[in-house]
């Protein structure tokens, strides 16, 4: 299927790990200019280097944290130089915060809402010129599950991210007039650097990286049997991205192996 992204500009926040790196990688494969920050400059230029290497000039990428207002205004504007205005915007950065609610602290909290609801919002303001401008203008965002089905060990996260789906709704309906669609994916459990961070510190001694996460989705019950893989997750967001889901905007994509109970 012809998703129509070729030569569109997209931007792709927290684009050097896991399901951003893929939704980077699939969008450079479908011919899409594609921009991405995150803030570990090493990791930042390996995967550039590697993107490089097969995609040419057609990837950029610099240091940026999310949640400076400022740089990622001057990331829009470096984006516009050297690739071009942006068609399309990912809003993928970020991690989950693992406390209950007797162990978060109000520092926690803040620094939950902060990242969750500005993560969305800078990148939002900084290219919502562009994306006015463009024929083909879209916003996704990489949001959780949790969000509709919450966890006591990520009350937190859980909450914030039932904020950012209110969100989506309200700026697809402000956002139709001026052509820009807005959509969601919401992540069950899917094998990043999260995943691996959180089992160097959680497994049981002896057990592989393998057998940790089948006992995870056994445990969990995930009808598919299994955690999901960046490129799955990266798969919906291109869908929701491009030009094949050109009547769709306000909604929210599970990419989660069938494990939510809600209907
Ligand atoms: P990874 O840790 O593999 O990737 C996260 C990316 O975001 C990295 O590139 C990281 O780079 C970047 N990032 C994090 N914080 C910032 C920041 N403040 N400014 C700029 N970049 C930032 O995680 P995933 O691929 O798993 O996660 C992607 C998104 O999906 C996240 O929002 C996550 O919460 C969400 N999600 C993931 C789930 C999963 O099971 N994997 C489940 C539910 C939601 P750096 O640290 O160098 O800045």
């Amino acid at each position: 299927m012809d998703l129509g992204l070729a030569d569109k500009v997209a931007v792709v926040t927290g684009g050097s790990s896991g399901i951003g790196l893929a939704t980077v990688g699939a969008l450079l494969d479908e011919g899409a200019k594609v921009a991405f920050f995150a803030r570990d400059e090493a990791r930042l230029n390996e995967a550039l280097e590697s993107l490089r290497a097969v995609h040419g000039d057609r990837v950029h990428a610099e240091p940026c944290d999310v949640l400076d207002k400022d740089a990622v205004a001057g990331f829009r504007d470096s984006v516009a130089r050297t690739l071009g205005k942006a068609d399309v915007l990912i809003n993928n950065a970020g991690q989950a915060r693992w406390a209950t609610f007797a162990e978060a602290t109000d520092d926690d909290w803040r620094a939950e809402l902060e990242l969750k609801y500005f993560s969305v919002i800078n990148p939002i303001r900084a290219f919502l010129p562009d994306l006015e401008a463009s024929e083909a203008g879209a916003v996704v965002m990489v949001n959780s599950l949790l969000a509709r089905q919450p966890e006591p060990h990520l009350v937190a996260t859980s909450s914030a991210r039932a904020g950012i789906l209110n969100l989506v709704k309200s700026l697809s309906t402000e956002f139709a007039p001026k052509g820009i669609r807005v959509n969601s994916i919401l992540v069950g459990t899917i094998v990043t650097g999260q995943w691996e961070d959180r089992f160097k510190t959680r497994a049981p001694e002896g057990v592989s990286m393998d057998e940790w996460v089948e006992g995870l989705a056994r445990d969990r019950g995930i009808p598919l049997a299994r955690f999901g893989r960046p490129e799955e997750a990266a798969a919906a967001v291109l869908f929701l991205a491009s030009s094949r889901a050109s009547y769709i905007t306000g909604v929210q994509m599970e990419v989660a192996g069938g494990v939510s109970r809600f209907v």
